[in-house]
């Protein structure tokens, strides 16, 4: 059933195979697919009760007047003037680890520093975010807290994320329940946006600090978020696919024109239509195809070079499509492309495809009565 939809997105003979139809077509085999999705599901489904950001049963969730959005203030220069302490908080990926650190600062002094690490899959969304929260919760255990705290962090997304108060991630209810408790005790938080890399000292700080935790032997508890188990899933979709397309031997054409299945996938200008397909696949109007059918009395193609009319003689050495050749010729050589090309050159990028493209559509009309 899917091959014959897709034989409609990419208007192919019905004699075209599955393998065929779903490189050309950039749809992955839905069997795949679907066993795919289900490990996604049963992966995403699994949860530590002890992760810091997993999310919140609506019976767990705190009543909305617990809660209070974050309080944004702008960032300029010598904003730590303003206030007694300020924490600058950051998270960072590097070597495929992922570590966070908030560093305090009283009156320009440099206090504390508090690192991190979690688990290698976790992003640095989620690094930035634990680490506001521990910032937050370290303000709440501080023995003597001052009025005022200013809490900078480079990540607007995180800051956004937390003036969200119907969000069930339990990092973001349990950071605003804080500041809640806080602000009842007449201690304001003040959160700020500070650029990363503009020369902020604290904050290339926390960043160097945040880049050391990574080495850090004990991790936090975070649970893998699903952008991760994506990436993966997605990467075993199109592996397999591409297995079965390697040992499928009735591609041959197509696999001309696309080697692997991530060379189709990468080909994103490549839009398939009646014309293209036929070239594509070599099931189209060639006298080659048409004997097959006993639609032809002949393979060989009346342009008395004796040769057989398939797709490599069309592009290649038919002489009826001389001057539609030179056409192309010159425009790929305007693009420092040599006549012959690999046909898979013809597809690589959207240049190449625009000057094959208006080729195919010049000799169309035509070799089909030749
Ligand atoms: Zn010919």
């Amino acid at each position: 059933m899917q091959r014959r939809i897709l034989l409609r997105v990419i208007s192919g003979y019905h004699t075209i195979s599955y393998e065929t139809v779903f490189a050309i077509s950039g749809f992955p085999p839905i069997d795949n697919f679907i066993v795919h999705n289900r490990d996604f599901k049963i992966a995403t489904k699994t949860c530590n009760a002890n992760n810091h950001d997993v999310c919140l049963p609506v019976s767990k969730m705190p009543h909305p007047s617990e809660r209070s959005p974050i309080n944004l203030v702008s960032y300029y220069k010598n904003i730590e003037d303003n206030f007694p302490v300020v924490c600058f908080t950051d998270g960072s990926k590097i070597n495929s680890k992922v570590g966070l650190a908030f560093v305090v600062f009283k009156d320009h002094i440099e206090t504390e520093v508090h690192q991190f690490r979690i688990r290698d899959e976790c992003s640095i969304f989620q690094a930035e975010l634990l680490c506001i929260a521990q910032a937050v919760n370290w303000i709440r255990t501080n023995e003597n807290p001052s009025s005022n705290f200013l809490i900078c962090s480079d990540s607007i997304s995180c800051l956004c994320a937390l003036n969200c108060i119907t969000s069930p991630n339990r990092l973001i209810v349990k950071t605003q329940t804080n500041l809640s408790f806080l602000q009842g005790r007449g201690v304001q938080v003040f959160f700020s946006f500070a650029r990363d890399h503009i020369g902020i000292y604290c904050n290339e700080r926390a960043d160097w600090l945040a880049k050391e935790a990574t080495i850090l032997i004990d991790m936090v508890p975070m649970s893998v978020p699903k952008s991760f188990y994506k990436c993966v899933f997605k990467e075993h979709v199109i592996s397999q696919w591409n297995s079965r397309y390697q040992i499928s031997h009735i591609t041959k054409y197509t696999k001309e024109f696309f080697p692997s299945i991530h060379r189709r996938l990468k080909a994103i200008h490549f839009v398939p239509n009646f014309r293209i397909t036929q070239f594509l696949t070599g099931h189209g109007n060639f006298k080659s195809y048409l004997k097959r059918f006993n639609l032809s009395r002949t393979d060989l193609c009346s342009c008395s070079s004796g040769e057989i009319q398939d797709v490599n003689h069309l592009i290649l050495s038919c002489s009826k499509f001389t001057p539609a050749r030179c056409l192309l010729i010159s425009s790929l050589k305007k693009n420092n492309l040599a006549w012959p090309p690999s046909f898979s050159t013809l597809v690589q990028n959207k240049i190449y495809f625009a000057s094959f493209c208006e080729f195919i559509d010049n000799i169309s009309p035509t070799f089909y009565r030749l």
